[in-house]
């Protein structure tokens, strides 16, 4: 797999990359947002590890400008520990995960493995969910024939759970599963609840979704009845 390291902190992004190396991606180097941004216009990158705090760029117009040049590349955000907005701001803007420094090398590499799973998918059969069907391998919810409109985090976020069909998740579970790792400041138990309305509020649109379970005071189910 082919990367993008965008790091203005030189001797960090070499690590990243000769470790990537051993582990057999091939890697590529930006050291600023303007060089990075010249890259992805002419590369085909399948990861772009990408530093927020570039001194000449933000970050951010970067994953807007490979999203314009339809960029099939997975972002991995790397912030600094408590930058809460900007990694709000990443994920908003379609980046698959984020982590904040320091990190471990070999947690970085478990990110780039879990992004591949999601993106270049595990084949799945379709699974029934009352009058829904899942089809893990199209990555789309559909009842009567028609698609539920949803976006990829929520999508995630119901396909996790199906995937533990019968068993509770954690609000923080499912947190750390669609947005990565979490230090305790920055866990914000809202941010699947909404996620949760929004999804009821658009499956109710085609049909009912009684099984998907709120658990009071502990988290959600999909029921496996
Ligand atoms: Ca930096």
């Amino acid at each position: 797999m082919n990367v993008l390291i965008v790091e203005d902190e030189i001797s960090l992004a070499k690590e990243i990359a000769s470790f990537l190396k051993s582990e057999n991606f091939l890697c590529d180097l930006a050291f600023t947002g303007n060089e990075a941004s010249e890259k992805i216009a002419v590369n085909l990158y399948d990861f772009v590890l990408l530093d927020l705090g570039l001194p000449d760029y933000d970050g951010l117009d970067l994953i807007r400008e490979a999203c314009e040049l339809g960029s099939e590349a997975s972002f991995i955000v790397i912030t600094a520990r408590g930058a809460v907005e900007d990694k709000v701001k990443g994920l908003d803007l379609g980046a698959d995960d984020y982590l904040a420094k320091p990190f471990a090398l070999v947690e970085l590499l478990s990110r780039i493995n879990a992004v591949a799973r999601r993106k270049f998918n595990i084949v799945s059969p379709d699974i029934v969910l009352g009058d829904f069907i899942m089809k893990a391998q199209a990555r789309k919810l559909v009842c009567n024939e028609k698609e539920v409109d949803l976006t990829k985090k929520e999508y995630d976020l119901l396909h996790y759970l199906v995937l533990n069909r019968g068993k509770v998740l954690t609000r923080q579970q499912l947190y750390e599963h669609i947005w990565g790792n979490i230090l305790d400041d920055q866990y914000d138990s809202n941010f699947i609840d909404v996620h949760i309305k929004n999804l009821r509020r658009k499956m109710n649109q085609h049909a009912p979704a009684p099984w998907l379970e709120t658990v009071r005071g502990v988290g959600y189910r999909v029921s496996d009845e």
